[in-house]
C-alpha cells in the first residue's frame, strides 16, 4: 500500500530522542523515538510518498499512531469534521485566566507578568454562569491560562481532577492530593489516568498505550488505596461518567460536597 505522512504531524530533536505526536490522533500517539529508529522516522515523515508491502514493527507504529496515512486518504475533510463537532458540539467550553504572572521568562512570550490573579468578582461570577447554564449542556472542558496557572492556585477550583500517570507512585499521589487540598479549599474529585506507560520489553526507554486490561487493574487499585475514582483519560466510557460526575458535584448542594 502506498502511504504518505500525515499534515498533522509535529516532532522536536533533542540531543539524542526524536519526539513526535500527531495532532489528529491527540496525545496518544505521542512517542519517543531512539537511537537508530531517529534517521528512520525523520526519513518516513519527510518523504512524500512510500509504499509499505508487510509494515516491519516500526511502519505499524508509524501507521497505526497516523503519522502514516493512506495516499488517498482525505485528511482535510476529517480536520474539517473535527473542528465543526468542536464549535458545534455541546459541551461548554471555558478558558479561564487565573494570573498573568509566571516563574519563567520564555523569549517569545507576550504576557507582562503582572502580579495579579483572577479578582474574586468575576471568579464568582464565572462559577454563577457555570452553574446557571451547565444543564444545558452534555459537558463542561475549563482550560486554565496564564501565565502560569499554577500561580494562581487559589483562584476558582472548588473541585480538582488530577491527572496522574499510570506509573505514579500511589504515595506521591497522595501527597500530591494533601498539598492541593491543603493549599485551598478545594477537593480532588478524581483522578485521570494517562494512558501510556512503560511494558518489560522496552522497559523505560519508549513510552507505550497501554491495554484496557492493565488500565483498569491501574484505576481500580488508585481507588482502593486512594478511595477517589480514577477514570482513564480519553477512554468514552470514562470520560462520559467523569463528566457526569463533575456535574453531579457543582450540581448538588454544598452540603453534600463534603
Ligand atoms: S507564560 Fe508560558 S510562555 Fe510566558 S514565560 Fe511563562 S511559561 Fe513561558
Amino acid at each position: 500500500m502506498i502511504y504518505k505522512p500525515s499534515s498533522c504531524n509535529y516532532f522536536t530533536l533533542n540531543e539524542k530522542e526524536l519526539l513526535i505526536v500527531n495532532f489528529l490522533k491527540g496525545i496518544s500517539s505521542f512517542r519517543v523515538v531512539t537511537g537508530n529508529d531517529v534517521d528512520l522516522v525523520k526519513n518516513y515523515l519527510s518523504i512524500s510518498l512510500l509504499d509499505i508491502k508487510n509494515p516491519n514493527a516500526l511502519e505499524k507504529m508509524l501507521i497505526d499512531n497516523g503519522f502514516l496515512i493512506p495516499e488517498n486518504y482525505d485528511e482535510d475533510s476529517e480536520i474539517e469534521m473535527l473542528q465543526l463537532d468542536y464549535i458545534y458540539n455541546s459541551k461548554l467550553r471555558i478558558v479561564v485566566h487565573v494570573t498573568k504572572d509566571c516563574n519563567f521568562r520564555c523569549k517569545y512570550c507576550f504576557i507582562d507578568f503582572e502580579n495579579k490573579k483572577m479578582d474574586l468578582l468575576i471568579q464568582d461570577k464565572i462559577i454563577d454562569y457555570i452553574r446557571m447554564n451547565i444543564s444545558k449542556y452534555s459537558g463542561v472542558y475549563i482550560s486554565w491560562f496564564g501565565g502560569e496557572p499554577l500561580l494562581g492556585m487559589d483562584v476558582i477550583p472548588d473541585a480538582v481532577i488530577l491527572c496522574v500517570n499510570s506509573f505514579d507512585e500511589v504515595d506521591y499521589i497522595r501527597r500530591t492530593i494533601q498539598y492541593i487540598e491543603s493549599c485551598v479549599d478545594t477537593k480532588v474529585i478524581a483522578l485521570s489516568v494517562f494512558p501510556l506507560g512503560y511494558n518489560d520489553q522496552l522497559g523505560r526507554s519508549r513510552l507505550v498505550p497501554l491495554s484496557d486490561e492493565v488500565l483498569d487493574k491501574v484505576a481500580t487499585a488508585l481507588y482502593k488505596q486512594l478511595g477517589i475514582p480514577a477514570f482513564i483519560l480519553g477512554r468514552e466510557s470514562d470520560m462520559e461518567e467523569l463528566y457526569a460526575k463533575t456535574v453531579s458535584f457543582f450540581s448538588s448542594d454544598s452540603e453534600t460536597k463534603e
